[in-house]
């Protein structure tokens, strides 16, 4: 059925667009489901039957059109950075890359509103947007690699969000989308109707053209700051996120021995043995400023990157930041994992909750905090390091957080609903309009079973 099924996709999409060898499938049907142990074990042997990569929408749609019609499983991948086995096909045929759907469509000066195709990398929007005056809103650390499609249907936030929030607080003017149907109609939508598409996972449309609204660009530099007590690092961190007048991109906390495992900043001088280390991203000309706003607090400046550097040394700060964190972690030592939550916005009371942790947890556990802005609400998110291996002890670790009042967004599991952060009902209305036969990444949504047509696949 492979075999047919490949004749037919080679002469929509020509020999180069198809890929059925073991290799290339297995590549592209995983994400970094790894940093889990748990999704590991239950990932690792899932397979599309093989792979497809448009270079064009009309192309895609008469993928899209053969599948429906076929009632063939499709998963969109972008560049397979997702952390919750977001494009890994629980059930076989198609998965789509968008690597190919890569131009920049359309660019306004004026606004600030760029138009591109879902495979385009955050970090080509960046840097075109820089070089114009502009820049993204917020970007993931994988911004070098992610694409704006994946980053849309399968992210959060990042890098930005402590100034311009998150992906539903304005980020898109407007997507263009693919049903999951036969006659593969495209809808353009926007307004509170782009939310049925964001972190749901590839599983409501395809979105095949998106607007992203850029904000204009700030010279940013970056500075580490180093903390003899982690309390005191998070109570500097707290007022200098409070602080609107203080234009800041990043703000993020390590705990010790984290920065430990930053191998290019520790080689550049830029962490003390010991020490917490809050990495931040400035505008230009005021780490001198924040650094004495710091000393207080027993904060010392150790390492500095002019705004003239941003984006272009060796390292960016930003590569150490976010579930970047995790991965340099687990480079050093792969017994980490992490957790991802919510602290309480206050800092007395998220010190009590990381010292009830601490309880708990002994020396298993490593803070990382990142602070942000959601909906304008200032956010302590954390990716805490766990250090566990077995399923037992993670969800004791997510039950003793709920216990504390700490929202978790479990990053064990594959299942969009149990992810506090989607969209719930909007993402099934669109689900139901626009892949009305769940053929798109079947199996993420608990309550969405497979239909007859895809089950007979
Ligand atoms: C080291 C590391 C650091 C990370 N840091 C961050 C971070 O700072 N912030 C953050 O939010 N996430 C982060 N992530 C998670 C992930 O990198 C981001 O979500 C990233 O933006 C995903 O982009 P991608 O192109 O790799 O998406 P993929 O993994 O390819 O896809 C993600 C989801 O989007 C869907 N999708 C892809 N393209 C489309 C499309 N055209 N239409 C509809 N659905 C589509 C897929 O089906 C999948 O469900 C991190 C992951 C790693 C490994």
């Amino acid at each position: 059925m492979a075999t047919d099924l490949a004749e037919v996709m080679r002469k929509i999409v020509g020999e180069k667009g198809v890929f059925t060898d073991a290799r290339s499938v297995a590549v592209f049907s995983r994400d970094a489901f790894y940093y889990s142990p748990v999704l590991k074990a239950q990932l690792e042997d899932k397979l599309a039957d093989l792979i497809v990569a448009p270079q064009s929408v009309a192309e895609l749609q008469k993928v899209v059109s053969h599948a429906a019609r076929e009632g063939i499983p499709v998963t969109v991948r972008g560049a397979g950075t997702g952390n919750y086995g977001q494009c890994v096909p629980l059930h076989g045929g198609i998965v789509v890359s968008t690597h190919r759907l890569n131009r920049i469509l359309d660019f306004d000066g004026a606004s600030g509103v760029i138009r591109v195709e879902a495979g385009v990398r955050m970090g080509q929007i960046e840097r075109f947007a820089r070089e114009r005056g502009w820049e993204l809103r917020c970007y993931p650390s994988t911004w070098a690699t992610a694409a704006i499609g994946g980053f849309v249907g399968g992210g959060f936030g990042g890098v930005g969000s402590i100034r311009n929030g998150v992906l539903w607080d304005g980020f898109l003017k407007s997507i263009a989308v693919l049903e999951m149907t036969e006659e593969a109609k495209t809808h353009t939508l926007e307004g509170h109707d782009v939310f049925g598409f964001i972190h749901a996972y590839g599983t409501s449309g395809i979105m095949v053209g998106l607007e992203v609204s850029l904000v204009p660009a700030v010279p940013w530099e970056e500075a580490v700051i180093c903390f003899p007590d982690y309390a005191d690092a998070l109570r500097f961190s707290h007022q200098l996120a409070l602080d609107e007048s203080e234009a800041k991109r990043l703000i993020s906390l390590n705990e010790w021995p984290i920065p430990s495992f930053f191998r290019p900043l520790v080689d550049a001088g830029g962490i003390i043995e010991g020490q917490a280390a809050v990495l931040l991203e400035l505008a230009e000309d005021r780490t001198t400023a924040v650094a004495e706003r710091a000393a207080p607090y027993g904060g010392k400046l150790t390492y500095t990157a002019p705004a003239s550097a941003y984006h272009k040394g060796k390292f960016c700060l930003s590569d150490f930041s976010w579930n970047h964190t995790t991965l340099w972690a687990m480079k050093t030592d792969p017994g980490w994992t992490y957790l991802q939550s919510r602290f309480s916005p206050e800092p007395e009371k998220a010190l009590e909750q990381i010292s009830a942790l601490r309880a708990f947890h002994g020396d298993k556990v490593a803070f990382h905090h990142e602070y942000i802005r959601q909906s304008g609400e200032l956010v302590l998110a954390a990716l805490d390091l766990i250090y566990y291996q077995d399923k037992e002890p993670i969800y004791a670790a997510i039950a003793r957080r709920e216990e504390l009042g700490i929202q978790v967004a479990d990053p064990h599991t594959f299942l969009l609903d149990a992810d506090p952060r989607w969209s719930g009902e909007v993402v099934l209305a669109a689900r139901a309009r626009y892949n009305p036969h769940n053929l798109l990444n079947p199996g993420k949504i608990s309550s969405q079973p497979l239909t007859e047509k895809a089950r007979l696949w």
